[in-house]
This record gives C-alpha cells, structure tokens and sequence, in this order.
C-alpha cells in the first residue's frame, strides 16, 4: 500500500493521526478531529471543468461512474486517495436547485433559492456524509457501524451499511424520533436502540460504546460525514455556474453541517472555485438554541440547554460540533439566529403549499431568511440560498397534526363524506366557487 497523504489532525491540541485509524475523535484530549487532505494541483477554471465534465445535476450519469455521485464527484476536494472498490454509493447528492415563487414573496427575499437535500435517496442531506464515513468503514475494515441521532442519520446509516453488508447500531431518543425516520432504520435493518433519554444521551452512549467494542462511529463529529456534506456546498455552487450567492442559510441543530459549510467555502476560495465567500447564516429553533445564545455573546462562551421544539432533526441541546460551527461563522462573517416553532410551522406550510415540501427543522432555513430580510441583514437583491436538510414525509405525524387543526392559517383540512355523488357534489360545489376554496 502507498503512503497516504491525508491525515487526521486534533482540533484542540494537534495531535496527528494516520487517515486510516478508527478512532473518530482525539485519543490524548477528546478534541474533534478534522481531515486533512493534500488538495489538487488543479486550481479555479481547471478543477471547475474536471467536476463540470462529470455531470452535474441533470445529466444522466454512467452507472458504472462514481462520478455520476454528487458526492464522489468531487473526490479530490472529499477523499482522494479512497480506492473505487471501497465506495459504497447510491448516487446520492444530485439535489435541485428550486426557485419558488410564493416561499420567496413570504420570506421577501426575491433572490431566494431552495437547495432540496430531500431529495436525497433515504430523504436527507445525511446520506452525503453517510456515504464518505461508510466507505471509510469498508476501507478500514470497521466490523460495525453505530451512531446516536434524532432520526435522519440512523436513517442513512441503516442504509449504507445495508449496502455495504455490514451491521449497524443505533441509538434514537425514545418516543421522540419522527415516524419516517423511524421506520426507514427498521426497514434498512438496523439494530436500533430506543434510549430512554434524549439525544445528547444518545451521543454520549454512542461515544462511550464505540470505544469500548471497537465499533466505528458515523456520527458528525466523524470527519469524513464532515467531509461528505462539504458538497452540499460545492453542489449548488457548481449549479450557480461557479458564481457564489450572497448567502447560505441553513438549519443548525449539532452543527456538524454548519462545520462541513465553512470547510466547503474554505477549500473553495484555497482551490480557485470561487473568489469571494458567501456568508453562513445558522438558524436554530428558538428551545434548542445555545449556539445563537452563544453567537449574541459574541462566542464568549459554549453554552447548553434542555432542547425543546418541534423540529427533532434540530433537538439538540448541546452541539458536539461547537467549536467547528464558531470557525465557519467567523470565517465567513456569518450570522446565527433562533425562530420560533410558529415561524417553523408557517415557513412549512408555505414550503409544502408551493409543491416543494419538507420536514419541520428545514423550513427553519426559510423562516430564518425571512428574519434577516426584516432586520435587513439580508439585502434586498442578495441572492440568497437556503437548504431544505429533508423530505416533507419524513415527518407525516406532523403534517396530519397540523392540517386537521383548522385554527391552522394553512390548515387544509380534510373532509369525510358519505359514498354518495351527492356528498361528493355538495363539497366541489363549495370548494370551486370563487369564495368557496379553503
Ligand atoms: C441533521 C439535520 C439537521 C441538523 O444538522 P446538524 O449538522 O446537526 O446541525 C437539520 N435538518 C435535518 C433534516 C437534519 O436531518
Ligand atoms: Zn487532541
């Protein structure tokens, strides 16, 4: 085997290890580890036409190409040195780029753009980082897999360790995991552990269990989940033609994806991709925001708290990427705020009304948007991305909660009939007359 180029370094105190070694976090202090890769000599117009002659959204992909990946895609800039046999790949990434009319009027953002991670095979951006951290476990030889999450990620993960044939572990908060999620982890066929406890709990379990049986850990503090998700980033700037938007807003819960947003836009400018960063804007749900608690000290200090909202996949109260998301907000002179469950719930059904749709914690991207326009952070002309993390079904629970609640301002309520035409003629009559829809 050749020497290998990339290593693992400690966030906190330095200390290196080889890119191989199965240890997800720093043996000497704890601290997160980041990985660091030797980047292309390729740089600006050279490396945006090799990732252009891959494909990019659209195109229809080679089977037998893991450049077809919107991830492995951009291997140079992820892992460059993983063998093609490792790679275990279902072509996610591959997300639209969406403009929707009547979310950017309610956000007022006129320049607003959606960057539907939904879309990805088990339904969130997960699957990106999922697909590096599942090669790196074939790679090394990981007899198993485990992680804590809120859902998505043991989705994902059940997933590609499926694909894999390898098994996986996981840790979910009891009663508090949105039914798809649920579900998805069961089906992909994951030893799945209903803590009685609450995510952080979870991860704490995770931590301590993965070391002591020596399973590989694919939670996001995992540097190659990190390093996955970076292309959520370089995806859509691919998209804007290489031309970078004004801002990125997206959902911060562990911010594991607010690091992977600063890495991407980092190795962006050092590679020539782009010449001028956007800014981040990390939005967290009102119960479940020591970040933006922290960001209003202006980082003086880490804060926690008991994590309370609507949106699961953003219930964390204390984020194990902390110091990670400081450096991405700083770096790109970004911005992290809270909204409230009610701007969550009407930021949805504005999202899922236009046909888009997605699950709670990602409408907190669009409700955050429109509350940097109000304050006027965000400018008028600014183009803006937002990132919708998940699919609408992966919450039904909710979906079905708020639309037989017609206190709701966007309740659409549905109506039982007897199985009569009349009943049926009776209730079009009403809902087709010009005054008559809901
Ligand atoms: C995981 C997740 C988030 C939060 O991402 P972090 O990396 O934990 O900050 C937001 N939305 C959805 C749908 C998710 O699955
Ligand atoms: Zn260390």
């Amino acid at each position: 085997m050749t020497a290998s180029r990339n290593l693992l370094r400690c966030e906190s105190c330095g200390t290196e290890l080889d890119e191989l070694d199965p240890r997800t976090s720093c043996p000497k202090c704890g601290g997160l580890l980041s990985l660091e890769i030797e980047l292309p000599s390729e740089r600006g117009a050279a490396l945006r036409a090799l990732f252009d002659a891959r494909g990019s959204v659209g195109t229809i992909p080679e089977s037998s190409d893991i450049g077809a990946s919107g991830v492995w895609r951009f291997r140079e800039l992820v892992l460059p040195q993983i063998p093609d046999k490792n790679v275990v790949t279902q072509w996610e990434g591959n997300t639209p780029l969406l403009q929707r009319e009547a979310v950017a009027r309610w956000a007022n953002v006129p320049e607003l753009m959606l960057k539907h991670e939904g879309h990805n095979p088990t339904g969130s951006f997960k699957d990106r980082g999922m697909t590096v951290a599942v090669s790196q476990a074939v790679r090394i030889g990981a007899s198993a897999v485990s992680c804590a999450s809120t859902g998505n990620t043991s989705a994902s993960l059940a997933a590609y360790a499926a694909l894999a044939g390898i098994p996986a572990i996981v840790l979910v908060p009891a009663g508090q995991v949105a039914l798809g999620k649920l579900a998805q982890t069961l089906a992909y066929g994951a030893r799945t552990l209903l803590v009685r406890g609450d995510f952080d709990d979870c991860l704490r379990l995770a931590r301590e269990s993965s070391e002591r049986l020596g399973v590989y850990l694919a939670n996001s503090i995992n540097p190659f989940r990190i390093a996955g998700q970076t292309t959520i980033v370089l995806e859509l700037l691919q998209q804007l033609g290489w031309r970078a938007p004004d801002w990125i807003v997206l959902p911060a819960g562990n911010l594991g994806n607010t690091a992977a947003f600063g890495a991407a836009l980092r190795i962006a400018r050092a590679t020539g991709l782009i010449d001028s960063s956007p800014r981040l804007a990390a939005v967290q749900a009102e119960g479940a925001a020591p970040f933006a608690r922290s960001f209003r000290s202006g980082f003086a200090e880490r804060k926690s708290v008991r994590a309370e909202t609507v949106a699961t996949a953003i219930k964390i109260g204390d984020p194990a990427s902390y110091e990670r998301g400081v450096r991405a907000i700083r770096e790109t002179n970004g911005v992290v705020l809270d909204v409230s469950d009610a701007e969550i719930l009407e930021a949805k059904a504005v999202i899922d009304a236009s046909g888009v749709g997605c699950e709670p914690a990602s409408a907190a991207s669009v409700a955050g948007a429109r509350r940097l326009s109000k304050d006027g952070t965000i400018s008028r002309g600014d183009r803006v991305v937002a990132v919708l993390t998940g699919h609408i079904l992966k919450d039904p629970g909710i979906l079905l909660d708020y639309h037989k609640d017609a206190s709701r301002s966007m309740a659409n309520t549905p109506i039982e009939i007897d199985a009569e035409i009349s009943a049926v003629e009776g209730v079009l009559k009403h809902a087709l007359s010009p005054s008559g829809s809901r």
